[in-house]
């Protein structure tokens, strides 16, 4: 396979096109921004970690009936995955209340949120990602009533499988953040799950060990990504 020109670079990872229309290389970055790019760092070996963590939930979620985009590694921090239409929706699955539900509505940081709560972002920088509704979803073309069904159905399932495989590890998974594409007529789960996508909490002390530690200044971002690889990926070199 022989990697050709950038296609997309977004604030953490770039997307090189390749010589199989079929294939694209997905490169994780060191970069890092939060708060629509205004807070920006750079952290060592975040992109590796991040590309490993990906990776293995990916494999995880194929291994219990999920289709991914997920293909190979090219690199520790190249992932060969299938050419999608990304569907313009950012999934996001609440099991522990925390973040910006906790700033627009009064949920308190640590509520349970059982059953999970679903919400649908519109997914666009220009728009900052704005909460929308099926309705929404809909009136703007972004997905089928049939796709927004599958999508739900989906999210819920990687929810138990994630949760179930998180805990065997010692930590929580209070949100995180999926997106979609389309391959052949079909839903397939696209993107990254990382600590740049995901909320974890150590089960035992709650310590933030994901993007929130950058956010907010909680410490050692590059530590708490490490440990995280090291809780999920079997025999990663730290
Ligand atoms: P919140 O709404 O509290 O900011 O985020 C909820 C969850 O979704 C967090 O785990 C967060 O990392 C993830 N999330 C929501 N929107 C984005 C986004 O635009 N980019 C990334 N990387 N994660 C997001």
């Amino acid at each position: 396979m022989i990697k050709q020109e950038a296609l997309y670079s977004g604030k953490a990872k770039t997307v090189y096109k390749t010589d199989d229309p079929e294939k694209l290389i997905m490169e994780f970055r060191n970069s890092l921004t939060a708060f629509d790019g205004k807070k920006k760092s750079e952290a060592p070996k975040k992109g590796y970690y991040n590309a490993r963590i990906s990776q293995t939930l990916f494999k995880l979620l194929e291994e219990n009936g999920i289709k991914t985009h997920f293909n190979s590694m090219l690199s520790d921090t190249e992932m060969v995955v299938d050419a999608v239409e990304i569907v313009k929706i950012e999934v996001i699955v609440r099991n522990i209340a925390a973040g910006s539900l906790t700033k627009k509505y009064p949920f308190k940081t640590g509520e349970k949120l059982d059953p999970p709560i679903i919400i649908f972002d519109y997914k666009s920088d220009e728009f900052g990602d704005p909460m929308i509704n099926d309705d929404m979803a809909l009136a703007m073309g972004l997905a089928t009533k049939a796709e927004l069904a599958e999508i739900r159905k989906l999210s819920l399932k990687i929810n138990s499988i994630l949760i179930e495989y998180l805990a065997e590890r010692n930590l929580l998974l209070p949100d995180f953040k999926l997106e979609f594409g389309r391959r052949k007529g079909k839903i397939v789960l696209a993107d990254e799950i990382s600590c740049d996508t995901c909320r974890f909490w150590d089960m035992t002390t709650g310590e933030s060990l994901d993007k929130d530690v950058f956010r907010f200044d909680k410490g050692d971002l590059v530590a708490a990504y490490r440990e995280v690889a090291k809780r999920i990926v079997p025999g990663i070199k730290l």
